[in-house]
């Protein structure tokens, strides 16, 4: 696309989120693309961005892209589990809303599929749960690299459902794609468990946790009346272990290839 620099995969690097700090597990992590962070709109760390999505209309290729390289219209997922559009649009808006509630990143829907920067569907070629792929522009006179556009495929062969009923076999729809729309963001896994963009899929919480918010808080600044942490505030341990290099399971995944990546369940 255009010489579009496309760049998506899974680091299992040993930094966390602030370089020179690496004992200290924030929470978050973000995403690491071309050795660099990535945001929407401006590069800056803090400054504030106005994202537009949409859900395929119809059968989507895109050209490089590694995850979601093949979309359909999002009812091929959702609809076999007799989920339908109306309740879908209200979950996928529930998921944007958790962000926006936290950090200055405002999310607006469109009908343009082609014009949006985040795109909604199905996955062509199904594989795992969900994925994300995200786009960088080239690089700015400063040496850096903003995202383009980002795509959220979920797989239509698995079943979805709204709301936690304990069976971790079949996935929340807002929780999932809140997660997507966290690396959509910028955002990447900080551990396994204990934190919405953390990999494996669990019902013990069901919105942002504290280093969710930070880390969205720290790319797009955060918004007045949002909820804030102090720095000590971020458990560890059990539930908020750092990542562990090669740890199994990435069930949402933003990429999936390499030996790394541990098979679905
Ligand atoms: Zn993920």
């Amino acid at each position: 696309m255009r010489g579009v620099s496309l760049a998506v995969m899974l680091l299992f690097g040993s930094g966390f989120a602030l370089a020179g700090e690496p004992e200290t597990f924030l929470g978050f992590r973000l995403l690491d693309l071309e050795n660099q962070s990535v945001k929407w709109q401006s590069p800056r760390m803090g400054e504030s961005a106005t994202v537009s999505y949409a859900f395929a209309t119809q059968a989507t290729a895109t050209l490089g892209a590694r995850n979601c390289a093949s979309m359909l219209p999002p009812d091929k997922a959702y609809a076999p589990s007799h989920i339908s559009r109306g309740q879908f649009a209200r979950e996928v808006a529930a998921a944007f809303r958790m962000w926006e509630q936290v950090a200055n990143i405002t999310f607006r829907e469109i009908g343009n599929a082609d014009a949006a920067d985040i795109l909604i569907g199905a996955q062509g070629k199904p594989v795992g749960r969900a994925f994300t792929n995200v786009e960088l522009k080239p690089a700015g006179a400063d040496g850096r690299k903003v995202i383009a556009r980002s795509l959220i495929c979920l797989n239509p062969r698995q079943r979805w459902k709204i709301g936690f009923d304990g069976d971790l076999d079949v996935y929340d729809l807002r929780y999932t794609i809140a997660h997507e729309i966290g690396h959509a963001i910028g955002l990447d896994h900080p551990s396994a468990a204990g934190q919405l963009m953390s990999y494996r899929y669990d019902e013990r919480q069901r919105g942002l946790q504290a280093g969710d918010i930070k880390g969205a808080a720290l790319l797009y600044g955060s918004k007045p009346g949002a909820p804030r942490f102090a720095g000590s505030g971020i458990t560890t341990g059990a539930t908020g272990a750092p990542a562990v290099k090669g740890a199994t399971g990435w069930p949402f995944g933003i990429g999936e290839s390499g030996e790394k990546a541990a098979p679905d369940r």
